[in-house]
């Protein structure tokens, strides 16, 4: 589907076709983007927000057209609700930072899961440190799947806040998220969704999902790298403090007493990543003459596929078997360590991630030292997907 739009999967490596399976660790960019970075960085760089002249007020208007698109892709109600920040990481450190500056206290307790990216668990950490708090894990099933009447049993009237994924980035498993946080709201606590896998495969609309908070990176959904998203209901994001301080994010500034801008102004400290901005709108804009839904179909045929060839290894084992994934598939192969296959099929030119996917706790719940993790996009096929079994093949019978 729509390969030709992505330059990069012309490239040989090692004197072969790429095959690029790592699209959970970053996608791919379509014509389009690139095309929308010359054509800022061409024709209308200039500071945005403050300046008079005329390609600073381009700059501004694509800016916040862009937020706009994004919140009109997300489904948010308004663009106030739409944070520009580094990526998902970021985005996650900011909302820790502000929200536990402003609740959370000795004591208080903040629920997130055994499957979570170090970006979801380190900087809740950091705030349980600084404030005394405690966090809490949910834990999971047998089959890898979150323990949900674990999750009941976890809160208590410490509970200020659920930070969940909502795909995990190395079982691919998508979690029920809308029982997470209608559970959740049934005792008053907000929810943040860690949307940086799903949001590349899965219609998302924050308000139907109700969640109080959505962080995902532009990079994993064909945009540009350096820019990500915090999304947060008006009202809440409202009585949150300021994460940074610096320029944009300000009203006025007296050496006694600052006071801040309006949303969403107050989140961007800084000279924010206009062009970037512009060329995630572009990105959004390429999904969407394709379909979500289209994509969502697609990649959830591949990823069946690719579990029903897998199963021809010997000896493989398959995590989260047969559970519904978005694009994401990790397994192993006996006892072979996940790098020695990884680097066998890099020489054959299949892009794969091994190792611990920054989610080391998950990782050592499995008892691996890590696994090899194939991840789809929309330009994939099951062409790439028979290259890539044939090469596992030979680098199993190699290793084995
Ligand atoms: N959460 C999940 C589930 C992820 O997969 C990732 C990226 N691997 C992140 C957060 C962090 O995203 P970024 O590195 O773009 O900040």
């Amino acid at each position: 589907m729509n390969r030709t739009d992505f330059p990069i999967l012309n490239e040989q490596v090692y004197n072969r076709p790429l095959v690029y399976l790592d699209n959970a660790a970053t996608t791919q960019k379509p014509q389009a983007v690139l095309n929308a970075i010359i054509e800022g960085y061409t024709h209308w760089n200039a500071n945005i927000h403050r300046g008079v002249h005329h390609l600073s007020q381009v700059a501004t208007q694509h800016h916040e057209a862009a937020r706009q698109r994004v919140a009109d892709f997300l489904g948010a109600q308004s663009a106030n609700e739409i944070i520009f920040t580094k990526g998902a990481t970021d985005s996650i450190n900011m909302l820790a930072f502000s929200f536990g500056e402003a609740y959370i206290h000795e004591g208080d307790e903040i629920i997130i899961s055994q499957m979570e990216h170090h970006s979801n668990i380190v900087p809740w950490q950091m705030l349980c440190e600084r404030k005394k708090a405690i966090l809490k894990v949910i834990p999971l099933n047998d089959d890898l799947s979150l323990n949900i009447d674990a999750f009941q049993a976890l809160i208590s009237p410490k509970t200020k806040l659920v930070s969940v994924t909502h795909v995990s980035n190395v079982l691919g498993i998508i979690n029920p998220v809308e029982q997470i946080i209608r559970i959740a709201h049934s005792h008053n606590i907000p929810v943040c969704i860690d949307g940086a896998q799903s949001a590349p495969h899965l219609p998302i609309n924050v308000q139907q999902l109700d969640c109080d908070f959505f962080v995902c990176s532009a990079h994993k959904m064909y945009g540009p790298t350096g820019l990500g998203i915090l999304y947060g209901k008006e009202l809440l994001l409202n009585n949150l403090p300021p994460a940074e301080g610096g320029g944009e994010m300000i009203e006025h500034v007296r050496f006694e007493h600052t006071t801040y801008n309006t949303l969403p102004y107050k989140f961007e400290a800084g000279t924010p990543n206009f062009i970037g901005s512009y060329a995630f709108a572009a990105a959004l804009d390429y999904i969407d003459s394709i379909g979500m839904t289209t994509i969502q179909q697609h990649e959830a045929e591949l990823t069946s596929y690719a579990e029903q060839r897998l199963k021809e290894i010997p000896n493989i084992r398959i995590y989260a078997q047969g559970l519904t994934k978005a694009g994401v598939i990790s397994f192993n192969v006996g006892t072979i360590h996940p790098f020695d296959i990884g680097t066998l099929l890099d020489h054959m030119g299949i892009a794969v991630r091994t190792g611990h996917h920054c989610a080391e706790p998950l990782i050592d719940y499995l008892q691996v030292p890590g696994t090899i993790r194939a991840s789809f996009g929309l330009y994939n096929d099951k062409a790439d997907i028979d290259t890539f079994i044939a090469a596992l093949h030979k680098a199993v019978d190699m290793l084995s």
